[in-house]
Order: structure tokens, then C-alpha cells, then sequence
């Protein structure tokens, strides 16, 4: 869809008594021209009035009730029941008088089609191991990993390799375990799912069999939960890399090497902690490290590989379906081609209690609480858009699409974009934020009322249990904001509460579990929500755009020094010293240009646009730190501060250069070095773009 078709502007009423018109053009200006004398004082007295409403509006039976209707079934993205949970979001934002729109992509997606694993045991017996869950409805998907290639593993002897990262390979080795030809058991780690399959790979195993540990009590893990996912490589669309998947469109092959990069070589499945068990636990060889032993709920005596012989076939089936992502518009009164985006994914992997509907409920019940503040005569200033993406679980499928679509519109409009995925999987708030946001992030969270403490904020209760603010950085390839931030350089945020739950991409994510674990009464959806909703409208009201990129340059400082500490002497952060200085004078001035416009009294016409102009620097800044060229990891992500890197690299920020240090200590030591100090350079350079456009002056 083209950005015009996006927002199709309204009809326009037409005047047909032509004789009064000098006379209502009058009136008009007589009534503009008021009005901008008083613009200021009303609208900020106005906003204040509106954020208590907001505040005042929530509502947990609503918000229950919301949940209740979306996790009825399981509704995995490019299925019937899927396409059923999109016409309840639109109608749902259609029956409260919003504006909808929405967008239908038809990307690659995977599904299994065939699974087995049969063992054979050291005393000769053989069995058929459990591959699905304990009363799974036969509508939810059985255990797999989309994206997996279909393939086979005939009398393959059994190893267990940790967490599948590099060390336990190492390990392995040095105790004299052998993997290759092997089918690996793994626990779930640090890694992705991708990530452990191709160190796999790469070692020479045949398959892959991994496992999440259970939890003490509770449905989830410990009642045979298999926790689902994907293992593909990078986000979006893998037929589409860069553009957005339309139907009729340009796709790529699946033999084409580009996609095929995005895919293991060898097949892997989810199995229960139960499986697992029954496997490891009939190991012989070597023993097994008593660092890997000693976290493990069950007794392990040797690592493999065998004398257990598995059996194993996964046959999946890839297949291009259609997805939909749903949009509601609330068009900005003053500034409606500014843009603050929220999000959330709507499709699941199975019911999708906590993953993702947690956080479409919530989005429902800001859509409500705005639409009744519209009704009571509040417009934003900035138009709000919220998005219901849909694929994410196969890897930010709806949400990358969209933004490949419309790069060139939310480039030059987008202010912010807010995600939330799990809104709610226990209690405890966390949150994820470009620094520039720091600030208001925190100033919110003092005006919600915490939902486990009566007496006090979600700042108080969230700064007690960290010792201070903690808020995490967007270099995760794990939900909707990778593409808005590390795409599109649109400053963002994540939240949620809870920071693990056993019924994580299991058949028990349901709405039971909500009710009786979660969150029983709703309340941390009532916070969630009002977090959310209360950034979005500072956001879309405030004269000023409230980021302070002073933040930004002292988060950018502190990984210089970390940076500084890895680095041997023949390499210079000279580079990045001088230009985050001159980020930091620019972020001062700015400051004080913000203090003076936010008190001057000066409206109409010139004040608008000194405002305009100054928010459009404070917009555009963060698209400095883009690179055309990307990052080592992949071309695609253009973000220099934030993205991934390699695996083994380590480090949450700066991606290029973390993992130009990796990959250096492979190389001989000049042409490592000259790497790693082109990388640093890189990023130099990219603050020196975010230093120009935030000062706003070229010459
Ligand atoms: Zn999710």
C-alpha cells in the first residue's frame, strides 16, 4: 500500500451557498486569529486535563473481557483463526468511531507437516518419545521451530552440548566427546534458537533437539510445556529482503542463496524438559562439567555421545500465506503529519495469553479510553497510530514489512514508536528505551499508580527492586521495535511486566494462566496500559518534543569506556571522543533553544514554526546513527549504535565494532585492527550526522 492509501484524506464538504462564503471566511480568521492567543495556555491546561482522564478511565473488567475474546483459540499468523483475531481487533477499533486501515502482506511462512523421534535405549528397548503437550486442543500447532529445513536422522547416537554456545563445544572436545553425526541435546540459553542450530551445524551435528528447563510449580514447563519459535535468521520476510511482500510482487527464490543464508542446514525441534530428561539421563561417555550439572533439575551422568541412538524426522512445509496487520489513525489536530506509532503483535503461537494479547489488550483499551476522550472534545496534537502487527513470531514478519513499505513516510514523519509484546508475564517493570527517552520514560512511570503497591508509583516499586532506574538498551532482535529502531532509526520503546514466565510459547499460555499466575486481577495490565497510553500522548501533545539527547550522549560516553578497556593501545576512540563532543555542545544548546521556545509566549505563525522546526531536528536525529551500509551481521540493519552482532561477539551496542573485535582475533593482527578501527570511524561518523542534524546548521 502506498503511503497515500494509507491515510485517504477525508471528503471535504463543499460549500454550495456561494453569497456567504466572504462572510464565513471572515469569521473564520476573526475566530483563527483568537484562537492562536489562546492556543498555547488552552491546549497545554487541556492536555493536563486529558492525561488525568486517561488516567481515571482504566478499566480491568474491560481489559479482561478484551483478553478473554482474543485467546478463545489458538491463532497462529497466516491461519483462519488468525485472520478471525484481525477482524475482532479492526472491529473492535471500527466500533469505537476510529479510523482503521489494513495492511495485507503475503510473506513465507512455515508450518510443520510431519514430525517423529523414536529412542533406543542402552538395555535394547525402544520408544516413541512424546512430541506434543499434554491435552493439546487439536487446533494449536504441535512443538516445532518455523523455518526449520525438513530432514532426517536414522540410529544417530545422542549428545548433550549445555547451551550449545562455543565453550561447551570446547568443553566437549577437551573431555574427548565427539558431536559429529550426532543428534544434539540442548538446553535453552542466552542464544537464539537460530543461533544454537547453526553452532550445531557448524560442528558437524545432524540435528538439533532443544529444550527449555522446567519451572517448580505451576502449569507450563513442568506439566510437558514445549516452548515453539523460530530459528530464522534476521527479521522480515526471507523472500523479500528489503521491500515489502505484496501479493503479485517481486519475491525471490527459495533456492536463492540470500534466503537460504537466512535458514539452518540441519533440522531442529522443541522437546519437553521430560524428553530431554529421558534422553540425558541414559548418557554414557565422558561426564558431564559439574558447571553444567550443577543448574540442572535432573541427574546427568556422561554427555555422550550414546550409547541412546535416536531416531528423528521433521518434515515442514514452507508456504506463502497472507497476513494482516491492522491499523486505528487518530489524526494529530495541529501537526496530523507527525506520527506516534504504538505497537503490538496480535498473532501466537498458541493462545497467546501473555504473548503477545496481554499487550493487545491493553492497546484495545487505550483505543477506548482515546475514543472516549475524543468524545469529550480532545484531539492530539500529533496524529497517534495504533498497529496490531501480525507474523511476529516467525520474525517480525508484519511489522518489518510494513516499514520496508513505508521507509519513506515514517522517516521523515514518525516521532516515536512504543512496543509492547507481553504487556504482562509476571510482576516488575521493565523497560527498553533509546536514551533520548530516558527521561520521559521516567517521568511517566512516576504519574501510574504501581499495580502490586497501592501506596506507591511504578517508579518507586520499579527503582526499589533495581536500586535505581535500569533501562535496558534495543539491540534484541526479539520483537516489533527491531525494525522501526534499527531499520528506520525511529527512537523507541519496549515495556512489559514480568520478566519470565513457564508458559513462554507453550499450549498453556492461555487465558487460564493469566488469570490464576499472571495477573488476577489486571492491574499490571491497568499499568501497562496507562504507561503506554501516558507516553504516547506527551508524545503527540508536548510543544516541545520531550528527548533529551544530553542522554544519549552520556550513554554514548560510558560505552566508549567499556569500548576503551577491550581495545589494545594501536587502536584509537579518538574518533568517537571528538565527535561525541560535539554531540554533547549540541545537546546543550538544544537544550536551552527547547527551555525558551517552551516559555516564549510568541504564537502564531512564527512560534509555530520555530517550534516545528526545532522538533523536526529533535525527530530526525536518531536516522543519523543509520548507515547505508549496515552492520558485518547483516546489510539490512542500518542502525550503527543498535543491532545485532554476531553471537560471539558479546556486546549490546555498537554491533559493528563488536564484532569486527570477534572476528580480529582471527585475522592476522594488522588486518584486524585496521577493521575494528574502520568500524570504530563508522560510528564516529555517525555521531557527528546525529551532532549536525539535532544543531540543524550545515554551514
Ligand atoms: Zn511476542
Amino acid at each position: 500500500m502506498k503511503p497515500s492509501s494509507l491515510f485517504p484524506s477525508k471528503p471535504t464538504p463543499t460549500c454550495t451557498a456561494l453569497s456567504v462564503l466572504p462572510l464565513l471566511l471572515l469569521a473564520f480568521y476573526a475566530l483563527r486569529h483568537h484562537g492562536q492567543h489562546q492556543q498555547h495556555h488552552v491546549s497545554s491546561r487541556n492536555a493536563d486535563h486529558f492525561r488525568r482522564a486517561f488516567l481515571s478511565s482504566a478499566a480491568n473488567a474491560t481489559l479482561a473481557a478484551y483478553l478473554r475474546a482474543l485467546t478463545l483459540r489458538p491463532h497462529v499468523a497466516g491461519t483462519a483463526p488468525s485472520l478471525d483475531a484481525a477482524r475482532l481487533v479492526r472491529e473492535h477499533l471500527e466500533s469505537l468511531g476510529l479510523e482503521t486501515h489494513v495492511a495485507r502482506f503475503a510473506p513465507l511462512l512455515s508450518y510443520p507437516a510431519r514430525v517423529s523421534l523414536a529412542a533406543r535405549f542402552p538395555n535394547g528397548t525402544s520408544v516413541d518419545l512424546p512430541l506434543t503437550e499434554p491435552g493439546l486442543a487439536p487446533d494449536a500447532v504441535v512443538p516445532y521451530h518455523a523455518y526449520s529445513p525438513s530432514g532426517s536422522a536414522a540410529g544417530a547416537r545422542a549428545v548433550f552440548v549445555n547451551y550449545g554456545r562455543e565453550e561447551d563445544y570446547a568443553a566437549l572436545a577437551a573431555a574427548g566427546a565427539e558431536v559429529e553425526g550426532c543428534v544434539a541435546v540442548a538446553r535453552r540459553g542466552d542464544l537464539s534458537r537460530g543461533d544454537v542450530v547453526r553452532a550445531a551445524a557448524s560442528k558437524g551435528v545432524a540435528a538439533v533437539l532443544m529444550y527449555t528447563e522446567g519451572d517448580a510449580a505451576g502449569l507450563g514447563r513442568a506439566a510437558g510445556g514445549v516452548e515453539r519459535g523460530t530459528v530464522m535468521r534476521g527479521v522480515g520476510d526471507p523472500l523479500s529482503p528489503g521491500w515489502a511482500a505484496l501479493e503479485g510482487g517481486e519475491a525471490l527464490g527459495l533456492d536463492d542463496e540470500e534466503v537460504s543464508a537466512r535458514f539452518p542446514k540441519v533440522p531442529s525441534l522443541p522437546v519437553s524438559a521430560e524428553c530431554a530428561e529421558m534422553i540425558l539421563a541414559s548418557l554414557g561417555g565422558p561426564p558431564a562439567p559439574p558447571e553444567w550439572t550443577e543448574t540442572m533439575g535432573f541427574k546427568v551422568r556422561g554427555v555422550g555421545p550414546g550409547p541412546t541412538a535416536l531416531n528423528f524426522t521433521y518434515q515442514g512445509e514452507k508456504k506463502v500465506a497472507t497476513i494482516h496487520n491492522v491499523f486505528a489513525v487518530i489524526r494529530g489536530l495541529e501537526e496530523p503529519d507527525r506520527y506516534i506509532l504504538l505497537g503490538n503483535h496480535r498473532d501466537a503461537w498458541t493462545y497467546g495469553a501473555v504473548d503477545p494479547n496481554s499487550g493487545t489488550a491493553a492497546l484495545l483499551d487505550i483505543a477506548r479510553r482515546y475514543a472516549l476522550m475524543m468524545q469529550r472534545g480532545w484531539n492530539p496534537r500529533r496524529s497517534i497510530i495504533l498497529c496490531s502487527w501480525d507474523a511476529e513470531e516467525f520474525g517480525m514478519i508484519g511489522s518489518t514489512e510494513w516499514v520496508e513499505q513505508n521507509l519513506m513516510t515514517l522517516g521523515s514523519k514518525a516521532i516515536a514508536y512504543l512496543n509492547v509484546d507481553c504487556a504482562v508475564q509476571g510482576p516488575g517493570f521493565f523497560a527498553r528505551a533509546t536514551p533520548q527517552l530516558d527521561e520521559l520514560l521516567i517521568e511517566i512511570t512516576k504519574k501510574v499508580k504501581d499495580p502490586d503497591n497501592k501506596e506507591a508509583t511504578v517508579y518507586e516499586m520499579w527503582t526499589k527492586a533495581n536500586d535505581g532506574i535500569d533501562i535496558q538498551r534495543l539491540s534484541g532482535i526479539d520483537s516489533d521495535y527491531a525494525p522501526f529502531l534499527q531499520y528506520a532509526g525511529i527512537p523507541s520503546v519496549d515495556m512489559y511486566y514480568g520478566k519470565d514466565f513457564p508458559v513462554y510459547h507453550t499450549a498453556y499460555d492461555t487465558y487460564d494462566w493469566m488469570v490464576n499466575h499472571g495477573d488476577p486481577f489486571f492491574q499490571r495490565h491497568v499499568a501497562a496500559a496507562g504507561v503506554w497510553g501516558l507516553l504516547a500522548l506527551r508524545l503527540a501533545d508536548d510543544l516541545i518534543l520531550p528527548f533529551n539527547y544530553l542522554n544519549y550522549t552520556n550513554q554514548l560516553r560510558g560505552y566508549v569506556d567499556i569500548l576503551n578497556n577491550l581495545l589494545d593501545g594501536n587502536i584509537s576512540v579518538h574518533p568517537l571522543t571528538l565527535s561525541i563532543q560535539a554531540l554533547a555542545s549540541v545537546a546543550k544548546e538544544v537544550e536551552l533553544e527547547a527551555e525558551k521556545l517552551s516559555a516564549e509566549q510568541t504564537t502564531g505563525e512564527p512560534g509555530v514554526l520555530r517550534r516545528r522546526a526545532l522538533n523536526d531536528r529533535l525527530m530526525l536525529a536518531e536516522r543519523g546513527f543509520l548507515d547505508a551500509d549496515g552492520l558485518p551481521y547483516g546489510q539490512w540493519f542500518k542502525h550503527l549504535v543498535y543491532g545485532p552482532s554476531d553471537y560471539r561477539s558479546r556486546t549490546s551496542f555498537f554491533p559493528g565494532i563488536a564484532e569486527a573485535i570477534w572476528r580480529s582475533a582471527r585475522m592476522r593482527s594488522g588486518e584486524g585492527q585496521a577493521s575494528i578501527q574502520h568500524e570504530i570511524w563508522r560510528v564516529a561518523r555517525a555521531i557527528q550526522r546525529v551532532a549536525d542534524v539535532l544543531g540543524g546548521r550545515p554551514l
